[in-house]
C-alpha cells in the first residue's frame, strides 16, 4: 500500500497521521484533496462513526482509507464530551469555545482526571469486511489554564501529570510517542504487519 485516503480534515490530525506514517513510504492524502465530502458522524460509538468516515472516504475516492474518530472523556461528567468533543460547544466548531465550555463545567470539581481515546480504521475498500482496527487511550487531566502553543483541540488544557506539561507543550514526536493517536496507529500498523 504506497497511498492511503485519510478521511478527515482536521489539519492537527492530518500533521500526526503524516508523521506518524511517513518512516512506512506511504503517502497520506487528505480526503478534501480528492473532493470527498465529510460522512455524517451520528453513532454513540467512537468506532462506528470512524467506520462511516472510512468507507465514505474508500468509495469516493477509490483508495484504501484511513479513518480515526476521537476525543476527550472525562470522569466527572460521566464520560462527555466523548463523541461529541468536536462539537462541545455547538456548530461553529470551535476549539476555543469548546475549552471554555469544558472548563466552566469542571469549575469547583476537584476529580480532573480524563482521557483522550482515538480508534483507527484502515478498509481496503469501501465493502470490506474486515476492517482493520485499533484504539489507544491517553489519561491525564484537565486543567483550568491553558498553557502551550502547540497540538490543537483540547492539548493547552491536557495536563500530562507525569510530565508537568499540557499536551499543546510536548513537541511533536513527544506527543505522538505517548499520545492516543500514536498508541492506536502502532497497534493498527502492528495488525498490518502481521497480515504480510
Ligand atoms: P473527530 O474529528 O470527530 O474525531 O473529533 C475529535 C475531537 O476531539 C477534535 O476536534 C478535538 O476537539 C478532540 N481531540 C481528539 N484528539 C485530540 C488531540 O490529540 N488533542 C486535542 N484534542 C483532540
Amino acid at each position: 500500500m504506497k497511498q492511503l485516503v485519510l478521511a478527515s480534515s482536521n489539519p492537527g490530525k492530518l500533521r500526526e497521521f503524516e508523521t506518524l506514517l511517513a518512516p512506512l513510504g506511504i503517502e497520506v492524502v487528505p480526503q478534501s484533496r480528492l473532493g470527498v465530502p465529510d460522512a455524517d458522524e451520528p453513532h454513540p460509538t467512537f468506532v462506528e462513526n470512524a467506520l462511516a468516515k472510512a468507507r465514505n472516504a474508500s468509495g469516493h475516492a477509490r483508495l484504501p482509507a484511513l479513518a480515526d474518530d476521537s476525543g476527550i472523556c472525562v470522569a466527572a461528567l460521566g464520560g462527555e464530551p466523548g463523541v461529541h468533543s468536536a462539537r462541545f460547544a455547538g456548530d461553529p466548531r470551535s476549539d476555543e469555545r469548546n475549552n471554555a465550555r469544558l472548563v466552566e463545567l469542571l469549575s469547583g470539581e476537584a476529580d480532573r482526571s480524563a482521557h483522550y481515546y482515538c480508534v483507527v480504521v484502515l478498509v481496503r475498500h469501501a465493502a470490506d469486511p474486515e476492517p482493520l482496527i485499533a484504539e489507544g487511550r491517553w489519561h491525564g487531566e484537565v486543567a483550568d489554564t491553558p498553557r502551550g502553543g502547540g497540538g490543537f483541540g483540547y492539548d493547552p488544557y491536557f495536563h500530562v501529570p507525569e510530565l508537568g506539561l499540557r499536551a499543546a507543550e510536548l513537541d511533536p514526536q513527544t506527543k505522538n510517542a505517548i499520545s492516543h493517536r500514536g498508541k492506536a496507529l502502532r497497534r493498527l500498523l502492528a495488525l498490518l504487519r502481521e497480515e504480510e
